[in-house]
């Protein structure tokens, strides 16, 4: 690979979470009955006129904000004219020459090294349809209910130079668009999607070489996988003194190849033009002020908030603040716990619990509330419990849902702090180890975590350990 180097540009497709669709008010509900969300607007009948959603504007604008894009006060839709079965009006409407943003970058961190990723431009545009082709049937259909859903499109200069760097930039821009809630984030239903844009140069050259564009990649997982693979694939190629040729390519998953699709033109006729039932996007400058001043904390600030709280290092804290219904789960607890110790039962025990049940580390597919797990740190805390009982009853806990102090009541497996109950099984402990007793007595001092242990064995676990240490050094002296 030494004498190349490879070139990376993403674009990245980001649905909005607004309730309607971008021109009209046909819901954006997702898994509805084909065809039930539309109306003459999103099924492109002729006359029938756009609105814009203002929810739309301003997420696209937030996202520029939060990506330290101009957001221009003025842009332009325009048409770009295409025919596609799932398009009903023959076109999308996108933006062209004015987007709402532009110029911006992110920075982002791969490899322990950080990078500013430059962002072109983010455009505001409608989503277009389904076609399902039938399996067992010689059909396809069209599903019209994804037609005019609002998404940005968010172009990145070709700024990355491997896989890790464009899986943490499309991760950190993830992260942004789920906490500032213009995002479901939920990509298995497409919310958020990305073409991959990749080409080789040798190492020192400056021109940019001719690039592949790879689709169908829905996990940052397959985004690195599918770059690793095309860096290869393009260098054989090379090695072999051939030519890269500008096309579409499909990532398969499964073979882990990617697979040419089409050629792609150097300029696609997409005869743009301004759309003419739409005027211009015009934002307020005090509207765009207010809505900076209203972003809300994103996952840099978390981090370095959540390490200051905790002490911990980024390593451990970036687990916690990879969704935002994460690091809200975390602060509750936090807020009633030590920060310190809840972040270690989630990043030890709760990730434990989902990794073995194959649960996502998400707070909504968990039994288990912020309330339950602040109350079993309490516990430890208070020596009610033991922290190696806490980690016993963890599984049941987590799936269970049931509060701590209650469920251990129930069970009777609270802590043993009664004095006169552990001195029984103290002394029985210390007569029925008469030779290690008078060893420890004649100077072998390290044998007190031996009678800690028959002690412990004995009352199964629930003796407190300060309590038993304490008697036994009394009993023993
Ligand atoms: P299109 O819309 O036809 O895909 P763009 O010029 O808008 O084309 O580029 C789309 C993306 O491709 C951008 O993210 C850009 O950074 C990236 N890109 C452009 N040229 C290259 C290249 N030679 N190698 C890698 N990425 C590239
Ligand atoms: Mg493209
Ligand atoms: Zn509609």
């Amino acid at each position: 690979m030494a004498r190349y180097e490879a070139v990376i540009g993403l674009e990245v497709h980001v649905q909005l979470a607004t309730a309607s669709k971008l021109f009209c008010s046909c819901s954006t509900a997702f898994g509805c009955p084909p065809n039930t969300n539309v109306c003459e607007v999103c099924l492109g009948m002729p006359g029938a006129l756009p609105t814009v959603n203002r929810d739309a504007v301003r997420y696209a604008a937030l996202v520029g904000l939060a990506t330290n894009c101009a957001v221009n006060l003025r842009s332009i839709f325009a048409r770009k004219n295409y025919f596609y079965p799932d398009l009903p009006a023959g076109y999308q409407i996108s933006q062209y020459e004015l987007p709402i943003c532009e110029r911006g970058f992110l920075p982002v961190k791969a490899e322990g090294k950080e990078k500013n990723i430059g962002i072109t431009r983010i455009h505001l545009e409608n989503d277009a349809g389904k076609n399902i082709h039938a399996q067992n049937e010689n059909a396809s259909y069209v599903d019209l209910n994804r037609a005019g859903t609002p998404l940005v499109e968010i172009v990145s200069e070709p700024d990355m130079r491997s896989p890790a760097e464009a899986a943490a930039y499309l991760k950190t821009l993830y992260g942004i668009v789920t906490y500032l809630g213009v995002c479901d984030g939920n990509m298995e239903e497409g919310s958020f999607r990305c073409d991959v844009n990749v080409s080789l140069r040798t190492v020192g050259s400056v021109a940019l070489g001719t690039r592949a564009e790879l689709k169908n990649l829905n996990s940052f997982r397959n985004v690195q996988r599918a770059v690793e693979y095309e860096i290869a694939r393009q260098q054989d190629v090379l090695d072999d003194g051939g030519a890269v040729r500008q096309e579409t390519r499909l990532y398969d998953a499964v073979k882990n190849v990617t697979q040419a699709m089409r050629n792609k033109e150097e300029a696609h006729d997409y005869r743009y033009f301004p759309d003419p039932d739409l005027l211009p996007i015009e934002i307020a400058e005090e509207n765009l002020a207010a809505w900076k001043a209203g972003l809300p904390e994103l996952p840099k600030d978390r981090l370095a908030r959540f390490r200051s709280m905790t002490g911990l290092p980024e390593t451990d804290i970036e687990v916690l603040v990879q969704r935002a219904d994460l690091a809200d789960f975390f602060e509750k607890a936090a807020a009633v716990s030590g920060a310190r110790k809840v972040a270690h039962y989630m990043i030890g025990p709760l990730l434990r619990e989902c990794h073995a049940r194959g649960i996502p580390f998400e707070p909504s597919c968990w039994a288990m509330k912020p309330e339950a797990l602040a109350e079993l740190v309490q516990l430890v805390d208070k020596g009610i419990i033991s922290a190696k009982i806490a980690n016993d009853v963890f599984g049941d806990l987590f799936s269970s849902g049931c509060m701590p102090e209650a469920y251990i009541a129930e069970k009777g497996i609270g802590q043993i702090s009664d004095a006169a109950a552990l001195e029984e099984a103290v002394d029985a402990a210390i007569a029925a180890n008469p030779a290690e007793a008078s060893a420890f007595r004649g100077g072998k001092t390290k044998l007190l975590s031996f009678f800690v242990g028959q002690v412990m064995r004995a009352t199964k676990g629930k003796a407190n350990p300060s309590l038993v240490n304490e008697l036994l050094n009394k009993k023993l002296c």
